[in-house]
């Protein structure tokens, strides 16, 4: 069986785990917590990095730090994950979903503008598969209209758009660490603070309210509740599990990579004769081999071939239902504009397997029944 995914272990995780164990001090903020902060510091340039439970929870400290009211209107793409929405929704806001372009799988940034109006408050560009949005444009919007940028750079980690850091460019970012992303700690996350002003009351709202950070630096004498938080810090023994990786970040990217270009150059063949479609990074996006999709004729080719694949062992996996057309999407969304590409594009697309060390003869494997599969098909 060649599984879609196989979470990242780098071989270190179990010591740096034994390190925490015997330091006796497992709970969030200890020395791998700020490890990993001024990792991911340095390697993005972002003015502050908070490590956390998850992405979701990073994109809900957003949407506190924006201070989102109810009827607030936040603009994303339909095609995306639950929680670039949720952690609105949850503040009370309205969901306005712009379609996709076709190429990248990203909002659409010529069509954001025309959906801002005086309640919007934010935009939440997604970086699909660590490929970067429009965010020249999408900056130069959201300064004419005086909104917030809130990155979900979940899957761009590593990843770069005209060399600035997908998650550092905006207001806020956000990554995850989830077993399916690039580096892993389990569940977990980063919110990443491009103005530094925001740094102080991030760390209250990830302190469930309190000053408590202020507190251990000893720039107040008690720690108090003072504003709305969470509990939004991981255990140490999560962030030991993650520093064993980002120590090695340009090991696993490269390793990553290689698999990307091999799935590429591979189906090329297929590509050229218009079977499917590839990947498209534009020449200034450095992406991070998050993920390896080829786009299909339509849903119905898709099952075939996913059930093709299947009978050779080879498990793959189509991505989001669009959000304006969930139960709840429908209750708190809505699709400004006709959705050209986002239903159909999404329908079309199906993801190989991809993961750290995964092996050529697998990818070959993979690559051979999808040849295979087309041979047949008139
Ligand atoms: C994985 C993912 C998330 C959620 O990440 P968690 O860390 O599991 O909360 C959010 N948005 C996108 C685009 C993702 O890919």
């Amino acid at each position: 069986m060649i599984h879609f995914n196989i979470p990242p272990l780098y071989g270190t995780e179990e010591e740096k785990i034994h390190e925490v164990i015997n330091l006796r001090k497992i709970c969030g903020d200890g020395e791998f917590t700020k490890k990993c902060n001024q990792w991911i510091r340095n390697r993005t340039g972002c003015a502050e990095a908070l490590l956390t439970t998850s992405c979701t929870h990073a994109l809900e400290m957003s949407a506190l730090l924006s201070r989102i009211q109810p009827g607030d209107e936040i603009i994303m793409p339909s095609y995306t994950f639950v929680s670039t929405a949720n952690a609105f929704v949850l503040r009370g806001a309205k969901i306005i979903f712009v379609d996709i372009r076709p190429d990248t799988m990203n909002i659409d940034e010529t069509l954001i503008e025309s959906a801002v109006t005086e309640k919007t408050k934010a935009i939440a560009p997604v970086h699909y598969a660590g490929v970067g949005c429009e965010m020249d444009t999408i900056l130069s919007i959201a300064d004419k209209y005086n909104l917030f940028v809130i990155e979900d750079a979940a899957q761009g980690v590593m990843a770069s758009y005209k060399g600035r850091a997908l998650g550092a460019i905006g207001h806020f970012g956000a990554f995850s660490f989830h077993e399916t992303k690039n580096y892993s700690m389990g569940e977990g996350g980063a919110l990443l603070i491009n103005d530094g002003q925001y740094t102080e009351e991030a760390e209250i709202i990830r302190e469930k309210g309190t000053n408590r950070s202020q507190f251990w630096r000893g720039k107040v004498d008690k720690y108090r509740w003072v504003d709305l938080g969470s509990s939004y810090l991981p255990s140490e023994l999560n962030a030991a599990y993650l520093f064993a990786q980002l120590e090695h970040a340009d090991e696993i990217l490269d390793d990553r990579m290689k698999s990307w270009n091999r799935y590429y150059s591979e189906l090329g063949d297929l590509a050229a004769d218009d079977k499917i479609d590839l990947p498209f990074v534009p020449e200034y996006c450095s992406h991070n081999a998050h993920m390896f999709y080829i786009k299909v004729k339509d849903i119905e080719e898709r099952s075939d071939l996913i059930k093709h694949l299947k009978s050779m062992g080879v498990e793959t996996v189509f991505h989001y239902i669009p959000l304006h057309t969930a139960p709840a999407g429908l209750k708190w969304g809505h699709f400004h504009g006709e959705d050209r590409f986002t239903t159909a594009e999404s329908e079309r697309l199906l993801r190989l397997p991809m993961y750290y060390k995964l092996r050529d003869e697998d990818i070959d494997t993979v690559v051979n029944g999808i040849k295979d599969f087309y041979s047949k098909r008139k």
